[in-house]
């Protein structure tokens, strides 16, 4: 064989090497490095195009061309195989990046009401179906408001019954919520039938206290309310939120601001009236404070008493909610525990 047929011979051998190679390389590294091999500035292709000069002259054009066909041939071969091998990672992150479409979706967390304004609504509402309107009045309120006019004066020692956060000798933060009951009997006159929801501060704080809580004040001024009245708007109002055959009674009691004053105590919604820790024994809960509004009231507001009567209530919302929910510690409200709130 002469040195053309043995140089043939070798650039096939070439060939044949360098696509095995490419078809058995994994992998884009791989390929690369296949294709460096022998086409690469070093590669063995390339080294033999350098040697062609070295050939005798007439046997160089021959080869040269032979050389490059080769060299164009395989450089398409490894541009495609790399093109495929490239396609097939791309399908693989496809197929592990895919989204399930058929999965069912996450639902957004949505927010809720807090249990004590849960329970304050449906307080609310119980009220608004007997025609009672909602009012609202300030927290940081004035002495006048909260006990002067509500009949308990300077020195009296009713206001040492409610634990009061001053401000200054004239202004506290308010102890209950009915100085609402003032401040809307000033500005305007009967019949009124009025609700006022919102949050009380007494300085207080133990598993059934918290400085901060929530009461909601009611009170009916107009011709001839008697204790009648309170009496039957009380009782559809307890037998609306705890059902209609739990018993209720109403105990003789003393507030500055109404008279004849009663507590309304439930039979315990815990042990049924048999006795137990919660109602200590007693089989009784106490729930409601109310009474009829005391004529000196009405005379702080301009009301003539031998014109009208009318009766006041307030109840604490938390105490409801734990009642409702079973709950022994009132501070579980306001620790902002989202496990525990959010199973209400
Ligand atoms: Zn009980």
């Amino acid at each position: 064989m002469n040195e053309i047929g043995r140089t043939r011979e070798r650039l096939k051998r070439l060939e044949e090497e360098a696509r095995a190679e490419l078809c058995a390389a994994q992998g884009e590294t791989h390929l690369q490095a296949v294709r460096a091999k022998y086409i690469g500035r070093k590669g063995l292709l390339t080294n033999f195009l350098r040697e062609i000069r070295n050939l005798p002259a007439e046997e160089r054009p021959a080869l040269g061309q032979l050389a490059n066909q080769l060299k164009t041939a395989l450089e398409e071969a490894a541009e495609q195989a790399l093109t495929e091998e490239r396609e097939r990672q791309k399908a693989k992150q496809l197929l592990r990046e895919g989204v399930d479409i058929s999965l069912p979706g996450r639902k957004p967390s949505l927010g809720k009401a807090h249990l004590i304004t849960q329970v304050t609504q449906e307080i609310v509402a119980i009220f608004e179906r007997l025609g009672f309107e909602v009012s609202e009045g300030p927290e940081v309120e004035l002495d006048y408001y909260n006990f002067e006019a509500l009949n308990f004066p300077q020195d009296h020692p009713a206001r040492d019954m409610q634990d009061t956060f001053y401000f200054s000798p004239n202004v506290v933060l308010r102890t209950h919520t009915s100085p609402v009951q003032v401040r809307t009997m000033e500005k305007r006159k009967p019949p009124l039938r009025v609700i006022a929801p919102g949050r009380v501060y007494r300085h207080d704080s133990d598993p059934t206290h918290s400085p901060m809580f929530h009461q909601v004040e009611g009170f009916v001024v107009d011709h001839g309310v008697t204790f009648a009245d309170l009496k039957g708007t009380l009782t559809f109002f307890v037998h609306q939120l705890f059902g209609p055959g739990v018993k209720m009674r109403f105990r003789p009691s003393f507030f500055p601001f109404t008279e004849p004053s009663a507590e309304v105590d439930i039979q315990c919604v815990i042990c049924q009236g048999q006795g137990c820790p919660v109602c200590k024994k007693s089989g009784w809960l106490e729930i409601l404070g109310s009474g009829m509004i005391d004529p000196e009231v009405f005379r702080f507001v301009g009301y003539d008493a031998e014109e009208f009567t009318g009766f006041a209530f307030g109840l604490g919302v938390e105490r409801i909610a734990m009642l409702q929910v079973r709950l022994n510690d009132i501070r579980l409200f306001y620790e902002n525990n989202l496990q525990f709130l959010k199973q209400f």
